[in-house]
């Protein structure tokens, strides 16, 4: 990146910036910092490299995430068209744009969600069997489902009936649930509640510590796979088939040291935007390329054989 890639990007955006004057340095184009509320240029972002430094109050990051964090935009820089996939005809940087565009405005609404009629969380006295064996048979004991909060319910209601369910939870609290036919015998394998944005939530957020590993999968059953093969990593699910703004921020604010993206195979291309993306926030950064056909429940391999790192630092 050079002088003029920077103030490119800057005037793009929309931010004044200075490239000479006080508190600006030889090897800087400097603007006010964000982070501080300074209002006199003190955060330099180097013309070598794009990362930027606060004289004032210390805070470092590169240009993407400044630009975001200043107009609430994402921006790509040129240079990641290299992990543009093979045969691919879009350009990364519009795609990333394009995915992460949230369909709805987002309105900030109070969250009522509360758990199906009917739902019994898996206890040491559930005799359901139809439930046990279903869960038995996607690798998950009555003491692993107790331990991860997983429910069901049964024939008794009207609604949403013969489901497991998953709850989504946030700072302990039930924000949501996720819920898979258990009998095979509806059209509707998965099920979530109206009411309930699933681009707000991540399944086992709160088991993501602070400047830890964390792996992002598809659907609950991937993150209970990811999470009994103790890979050291913390496995979130999207719940749906891509990571949307909010899940994203929220990732973002557990500060993790590395992430790695592992959505099916047949997404492989969403799974390395995704990564290349979380690269303006993250340390270390890699996505799982699995074979075609497995997911992280079928994969029987090291998942962490299959990673292409895309930035480590
Ligand atoms: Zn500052």
């Amino acid at each position: 990146m050079n002088e003029q890639i920077i103030c490119q990007i800057l005037e793009e955006a929309d931010i004044e910036y200075k490239t000479k004057g006080k508190n600006v340095g030889e090897n800087t184009v400097n603007v006010c910092c964000p982070f501080c509320g300074d209002t006199n240029y003190h955060l330099g972002i180097f013309k070598d490299g794009g990362n930027f430094n606060c004289w004032v109050c210390q805070k470092t990051g590169n240009l993407q995430y400044l630009v975001y964090v200043i107009t609430g935009d994402r921006i790509t820089i040129p240079e990641s068209n290299q992990y543009l996939p093979e045969g691919a005809t879009e350009d990364l940087g519009d795609y990333v744009k394009k995915i992460l565009k949230p369909k709805v405005k987002v309105i900030s609404k109070s969250r009522t969600t509360t758990l199906p009629e009917g739902f019994q969380y898996i206890t040491e006295l559930t005799n359901n069997n139809r439930v046990l064996n279903y869960l038995e048979g996607r690798g998950v004991d009555r003491i692993f489902a107790q331990k991860m909060g997983i429910g069901y319910t049964d024939h008794l209601v009207k609604k949403n009936r013969f489901l497991i369910v998953f709850p989504i939870t946030e700072n302990k609290k039930v924000v949501g649930w996720v819920g898979r036919d258990y009998t095979g015998m509806t059209t509707k394998r998965h099920v979530i509640p109206g009411e309930f944005d699933i681009h707000d939530y991540l399944y086992n957020f709160d088991n993501i510590p602070v400047n830890g590993k964390v792996i992002v999968c598809e659907g609950p059953f991937d993150a209970l796979t990811l999470i009994r093969k103790n890979l050291g990593y913390t496995p979130v699910a999207v719940l749906t088939s891509g990571l949307g703004k909010q899940q994203i921020n929220k990732l973002i604010e557990k500060k993790p040291h590395t992430v790695i993206t592992c959505l099916d195979s047949e997404m492989t291309f969403k799974n390395i935007a995704y990564a290349e993306y979380l690269t303006c926030f993250v340390p270390w950064v890699g996505w799982v390329g699995l074979p075609k056909g497995e997911d992280p429940d079928s994969f029987k391999g090291n998942i962490l054989e299959q990673v292409h790192w895309i930035k480590t630092s």
